[in-house]
């Protein structure tokens, strides 16, 4: 009989299921791999095998041109990983194709969420809570100072900004992945049907994301304006690092906005030069996380990529297990 849970060992470039030698979002190339969502700092090219959702191996594919390896698992299809161990990809809320990743051995069950949301978005399947004995949970907004306000509210700020900038354009700086999207998908929620225009960096995303059955009304590319003024009063979508480059001066006067978690810090806001904070977060905030923890209720709590010591002290407080993992390599791409 070995230790329990021994057979799951969390290494500083990812978890390896030693059974069926095999990690998860490892930051470094391996032989077999599971992804639990596109974002770079979790999806690494150059693995021999990549098992993930087909909308991740999508991602994938586009980002890095290649489709060796990869192996498809439906959202609740349990896959036989080897060495007596299974994984089953639950949604995560987090982007299109995330998934949470249960894995079982021995009547031992490891769920490891990979980044999630329990916020509702019109772009991907939503957070599923399930049972298991280790929770493996993200931690990036792990602050009780982290608490997300509703969409609707900052898409509301957006919508009034764009009505008292008639003659201006509102330019957003979004990652291309998940949060460009989903801005848009609520954008059109709330009425807004008017063209909305892109930086050349989002248009191929957004074509998967409407290939996967998100649908994002009438998007046009910048570069494919008529004039500068076909774009005045108009919402303008483009990377972060595009808000203040070169680009952005084909724009008519543009007002600097940005969706990101990071936006509740003014400081953060202000080295950026933006001014109109939107706090749009695709991960959970300090509530979600600690809501997250008692629903699921775990017997041990293992907090990693983000900001552990805070909610390890909370799990401390409500007399629950928990412990911080030291992985490297894992940076926000998406906020
Ligand atoms: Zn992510
Ligand atoms: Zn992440």
């Amino acid at each position: 009989m070995t230790a329990p849970f021994s057979w799951i060992r969390p290494e500083p470039w990812g978890i390896h299921i030693v059974p069926a030698d095999i990690w998860v979002d490892p930051s470094r190339a391996v032989p077999r791999a599971l992804v639990t969502h596109g974002h770079a700092d979790h999806a690494r090219g150059g693995h021999g095998t990549t098992i993930a959702t087909p909308a991740t191996l999508a991602i994938m594919e586009l980002r890095y041109n290649t489709r060796e390896g990869a192996v498809a698992a439906a959202y609740g299809e349990s896959v036989a990983l080897g060495g007596g161990v299974s994984a089953t990809f639950i949604p995560a809320g987090h982007v299109l194709g995330s998934s949470q990743i249960l894995l079982e051995h021995a009547g031992e069950r490891v769920i490891i969420t990979g980044d999630y949301k329990r916020a509702p978005d019109p772009t991907c399947a939503p957070f599923a809570v399930t049972p298991c004995d280790i929770f493996i949970t993200e931690a990036t907004f792990g602050l009780p100072v982290f608490t997300h306000p509703p969409i609707g509210e900052e898409i509301g700020k957006l919508l009034t900004a764009r009505d008292e900038n008639p003659d201006a354009c509102i330019l957003v700086g979004a990652y291309a992945l998940g949060k460009a999207q989903r801005v848009i998908a609520e954008l059109r929620a709330a009425g807004h049907s008017d063209t909305i225009w892109l930086h050349g960096a989002m248009e191929a995303m957004c074509r998967l994301y409407e290939e996967h059955g998100v649908a994002l009304g009438d998007l046009r590319l910048v570069s494919d304006a008529p004039s500068k003024d076909a774009m005045r009063g108009a919402i303008v979508i483009a990377p972060p690092s595009a808000l203040n480059d070169r680009w952005s001066r084909r724009l008519p006067d543009p007002v600097t906005a940005m969706a990101s978690g990071w936006m509740r810090v003014r400081a953060r806001a202000r080295q950026r030069g933006v001014e109109l904070p939107l706090i749009i977060s695709d991960h959970a905030d300090w509530n979600e996380l600690t809501q997250t923890i008692a629903r699921v209720n775990p017997q041990e709590t293992w907090i990693t990529h983000g900001r552990e010591e805070a909610l390890l002290r909370w799990c401390e407080l409500s007399q629950r297990r928990a412990r911080a993992l030291a992985l490297v390599g894992y940076e926000d791409e998406d906020d």
